[in-house]
């Protein structure tokens, strides 16, 4: 089965543990600081502060992030 972890606010990210590789492209590209690595996966424990640039879903070199606004 898919392992997916969904972090939800007024937007809701999903990300795809068995894609995400920790690169932390997401962590570096958010303005609003949403993502924070923890043992050596993304998160997105801040996601009530993203301001829905789409600028993490883009960053993603493994596509592992999806959003219900980009
Ligand atoms: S959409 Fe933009 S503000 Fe929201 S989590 Fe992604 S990079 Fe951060």
């Amino acid at each position: 089965m898919a392992d997916i972890r969904e972090f939800k606010a007024d937007v809701t990210i999903k990300i795809d543990y068995d894609k995400c590789k920790g690169h932390g492209e997401c962590v570096d590209v958010c303005p609003a600081e949403v993502y924070e690595l923890v043992d050596g996966k993304s998160t997105a424990p801040r996601v009530a502060d993203c301001i829905e640039c789409c600028a993490c879903v883009e960053a993603c070199p493994e596509g592992a992030i999806e959003h219900s606004s980009c």
